[in-house]
């Protein structure tokens, strides 16, 4: 793409009120706008990385999780939240039909989710279902301070899976760490994010969050070192060692993170609000057992920056960069190699081409700011050695690579 025909321009300065880094970032390097606090729009290179954070989620939800996608609506009945006794949680949006029926807005989506499987499920026959969305969710969130890391609309991936018994359920419950630690890997935090042990509401002991080690986080964690879990803050007190390995609670080491995912055990609490069973091989009625997954998509574009940037910008994994290649001619003559260059390697990969008649400072500057994995400047002196200069965004060093081995060379 060329940088010249780029709808967004870097600008120098975030809004003032904005305290996140994550959301000072994204706006100066022109990714997203904010709209008001805890909203903002997604701009080209912002929902290129949105994107691809989407594309490894969905990788795992239909290969690993064999998960079906759907997509529900944002609108639903109060009546449904009623039957939960969710109606009065402090974070819905609500609004009205013109008729005057009661809606709110999506929080969360068992409400919707549990009705519509009961259309859909007779016998045992037709259990496990698993389904997911990858859709916006609206949450009247108090304080909205921490940019794209706490929205009142956001993007969400929520799975939920139905399932016979409490012994099919557990061993989905497990594949899905499985997928979630791929996930986290993918998108280049597996080194910081840990499985955490959560409180598991009414009726089960635990909930397991996937927490991002970071000093932005909002929640803290008691994180084992010996063997890589974490214990939420929110139940610490009721733990004397650690869950997995047995290790002494003053051994834990105390950390901020981010929640990044949640797995959460529902037992039969929203199937029973909604009358949902089947028959089973005995032809004996029985509640359908549940599970959901939460992840924050855009959270999550949020931490991975929290935890990859420097005091120049941001520096995205290649997994889910905007571009692969940072492409900045200096002068005249190296414009006109950086065309065919262009023209050569954006069939392939892709390509942010830095055609703009600005100052090298500017282009280098917002080259660092943009955070693309690989910078690559093609000037006079690398011409001479037929090469172009290239600079991964995280490192100091550069290298000269001649140009026709640039492709295989990345
Ligand atoms: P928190 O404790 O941070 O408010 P939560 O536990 O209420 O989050 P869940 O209901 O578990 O959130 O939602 C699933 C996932 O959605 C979370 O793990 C998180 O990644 C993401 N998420 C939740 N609230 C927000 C928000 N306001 N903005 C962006 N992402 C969010
Ligand atoms: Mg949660």
């Amino acid at each position: 793409m060329y940088q010249s025909k780029l709808f967004t321009k870097t600008v120098k300065e975030a809004p003032k009120e904005e305290e996140a880094r994550n959301a000072q970032l994204l706006i100066r390097a022109g990714f997203i706008n904010k709209e008001m606090a805890g909203v903002y729009s997604l701009l080209p290179m912002g929902l290129k990385v949105l994107k691809k954070i989407e594309e490894i989620i969905r990788y795992e939800m239909n290969s690993t999780l064999k998960a079906s996608e759907i997509y529900m609506p944002a609108l639903h009945a109060l009546e449904n939240y009623e039957k939960t006794g969710r109606d009065d949680l402090d974070i819905l949006f609500r609004t009205k039909l013109a008729t005057g029926r009661d809606l709110v807005l999506g929080q969360s989506h068992e409400e919707v989710v549990v009705p519509l499987v009961k259309n859909h499920l007779f016998s045992y026959r037709d259990l496990p279902i698993y389904v997911y969305q990858i859709q916006n969710k609206f949450r009247n969130e108090l304080r909205a301070k921490s940019g794209v890391l706490r929205g009142r609309e956001f993007l969400m991936k929520d799975l939920y899976s139905f399932h016979a018994d409490e012994e099919d359920f557990k061993s989905y419950y497990e594949l899905s760490k499985k997928a979630y630690k791929n996930i986290f890997e993918k998108v280049g935090i597996g080194e910081e994010t840990f499985i955490t042990f959560a409180d598991g509401g009414t009726f089960s002991k635990y909930s397991h969050e996937f927490q991002t080690v970071t000093d932005a986080g909002e929640d803290f964690i008691h994180l084992c070192e010996s063997c890589g879990v974490a214990i939420n803050d929110e139940i610490i007190d009721e733990q004397d060692s650690c869950p997995e390995c047995g290790k002494k609670k003053k051994d834990l080491v105390k950390k901020k993170a981010i929640e990044v995912g949640n797995i959460f055990p529902l037992k039969t609490k929203f199937s029973d609000a909604f009358d949902l069973t089947f028959t089973d091989e005995k032809g004996d009625e029985k509640s359908v057992i549940m599970g959901c997954y939460g992840i924050g998509v855009g959270r999550l574009m949020g931490a991975i920056l929290e935890v990859k940037n420097d005091e120049k910008g941001m520096i995205w994994p290649e997994s889910v960069a905007p571009f692969k290649f940072h492409l900045i001619p200096i002068g005249k003559k190296a414009e006109k190699e950086a065309d065919k260059i262009y023209r050569n390697l954006g069939k392939e990969v892709e390509v942010l081409y830095d055609d703009r008649q600005v100052s090298v400072g500017e282009k280098f500057a917002d080259s660092d700011l943009i955070g693309i994995p690989y910078r690559l400047v093609v000037s006079e002196k690398t011409l001479a050695e037929n090469s172009v200069e290239v600079k991964k965004r995280e490192e100091t060093v550069e290298k000269l690579v001649k140009i026709e081995k640039l492709q295989s060379y990345v």
